[in-house]
């Protein structure tokens, strides 16, 4: 039998097959819209990773068609681009509609990992876009590619990035910066905000039961066939979303604006704008230098979603019967993220299997760092080192603290706890070091690769890329990037400007 000829692929991205499942909403979901693109674009990053997953190539394409659609240049049909509608609480106020003010829909691929929405961010006004000129600078849409990618890697549940395209479009914020656009992909963009949008004010119960029926379609099967959907949709999301906020906590990973427009219903880590991850560990630790109060401060973020929550089964109202209903599926949550954050600290300490205690012990240890302001990665990832044995002094560790003698009574404990369930230190230190990283996005490094990319010089953010993309690998050539963070760090000042 002979082979069959092998035709010579469209690339994905501008192959025939572009469906647009959330175009199938209706018009009151959504405005269509051509994208405005950036004049005379260039490549600034590409994931080969994300790329992968879209059966892309590795490295940024040749193909020009390519560069002029995910810089906002060519979306013809079969693309659909549009800019959705939603409206939302920011800092606990009701902010009213808002929207993609600077993000398109552009359609959706299928991929192994099932099929994903593509959106170019920046690339232009829409109805939604209120004061804002729809653009995002070259600073932000690195910052969010980059950590989109690397949260992905740390097996956060995160929407993704595959690339960024620049120009030398000028866009006003405190000072003059230049225009890029990052390509995000996600099984689904919807927000909490989008289902607050058609519940507020006037509610507009065809809408949100379309809306309802869609996300359950997309993301949640398994809630098709209950008594009352929406009931069963919200314990869902709100067991997802206390998934999400203990692997948050577990990295260290701060949102800086976790308003219900920035929560996604499937669970995924979205809109990074002023995120941080946490250096010296302080639970009260502020990322977003515009919140004032602290609202989203590190460790009130399992409340803060939970109180999103709310604001979501406000929203579903509507299609419940009794609020008692609603109030009753939102229960879960506190059990699920105590679960989830107690096996992923058991897990950061090398327990095996759970005994009364452990989460005692974790605390311990969180109290000993808050304390001393130990570098939050970097004693996790040392803790990997301890000796067990008795009289083992383990002096790299106990060297991140001030208080030595405490920390001493603390890993008396923690020997103690080990050799009680016969824990072998070297393979220990291998289940730790896959689930505490060694590199995390601290701000300065971020910060570094920003300054040479206004320069011109984009290698930093590839090479950043690549080292975050195997954060539980020792990487010795790349261990700088491991390092405390330099004292210029202290100074770094992240806001909502983007
Ligand atoms: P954020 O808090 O960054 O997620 O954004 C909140 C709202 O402001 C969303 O509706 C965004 O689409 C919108 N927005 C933020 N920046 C801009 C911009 N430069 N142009 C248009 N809309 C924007
Ligand atoms: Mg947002």
């Amino acid at each position: 039998m002979s082979a069959l000829p092998i035709p010579t692929p469209m690339p994905p991205l501008l192959g025939p097959h572009w469906p647009n499942r959330f175009a199938s909403l209706g018009a009151d979901f959504f405005t269509e819209l051509p994208p405005q693109g950036l004049p005379d674009p260039h490549w600034v990053a590409w994931s080969a990773d994300c790329a992968q997953l879209l059966g892309l190539p590795g490295e940024p394409p040749s193909d020009a068609r390519l560069l002029a659609a995910l810089s906002g240049n060519l979306a013809e049909a079969p693309m659909q681009p549009l800019a959705s509608v939603y409206s939302g609480h920011q800092f606990g106020v009701w902010a009213g509609q808002l929207g993609d003010g600077r993000a398109l829909w552009l359609g959706e691929l299928q991929t192994p990992a099932g099929p994903m929405e593509i959106q170019l961010k920046g690339a232009g006004l829409t109805p939604y876009s209120r004061m804002g000129d729809g653009r995002a600078v070259l600073r932000s849409s690195i910052r969010e590619f980059l950590a989109s990618e690397a949260m992905h890697a740390l097996g956060v549940p995160t929407t993704r990035a595959l690339s960024i395209t620049g120009s030398a479009l000028p866009v006003r914020r405190e000072e003059i910066e230049t225009a890029a656009v990052v390509t995000r992909v996600a099984p689904s963009f919807i927000r909490f905000g989008h289902f607050e949008h058609f519940a507020h004010t006037e509610p507009n119960v065809d809408a949100l039961r379309r809306l309802v029926d869609f996300v359950i379609d997309i993301g949640y099967p398994e809630c098709r066939d209950a008594a009352q959907p929406a009931v069963a949709l919200l314990e869902a999301v709100a067991r997802r979303t206390a998934r999400l906020m203990a692997d948050w906590q577990a990295v260290g990973f701060c949102h800086g604006v976790m308003n219900t427009d920035n929560m996604s219903i499937l669970g995924l880590t979205i809109d990074y704008g002023p995120y941080g991850f946490l250096d010296a560990f302080d639970p009260g630790h502020i990322c977003n230098h515009s919140d004032h109060q602290g609202r989203y401060a590190y460790a009130r973020q399992p409340n803060v979603a939970f109180w999103n929550l709310h604001a979501l089964a406000q929203a579903l109202l509507p299609l419940i019967d009794d609020q008692e209903a609603a109030l009753e599926a939102l229960e879960p949550y506190k059990t699920e993220f105590a679960a989830t954050l107690d096996a992923r600290m058991a897990a950061k300490l090398g327990l095996a299997a759970a005994q009364d205690g452990d989460r005692a012990l974790a605390e311990g240890l969180l109290q000993r760092m808050a304390a001393d302001r130990a570098d939050f990665s970097i004693t996790f990832r040392r803790l990997a080192g301890f000796d067990s044995r008795d009289g083992a002094t383990n002096d790299a560790l106990r060297d991140l603290f001030i208080d030595r003698e405490a920390f001493d009574a603390w890993a008396r404990n923690y020997a103690a706890r080990l050799r009680s369930e016969g824990s072998v230190d070297a393979e220990r230190a291998l289940r730790m070091n896959r689930v505490n990283p060694k590199y995390v996005l601290r701000n300065h490094l971020a910060d570094t690769a920003i300054r040479a990319a206004r320069g011109g010089d984009f290698s930093e953010v590839q090479r950043l890329l690549k080292v975050l993309s195997a954060p539980f690998d020792e990487q010795p050539e790349h261990a700088a990037y491991a390092d405390f963070p330099p004292d210029w760090a202290q100074h770094i000042e992240v806001s909502c400007s983007s």
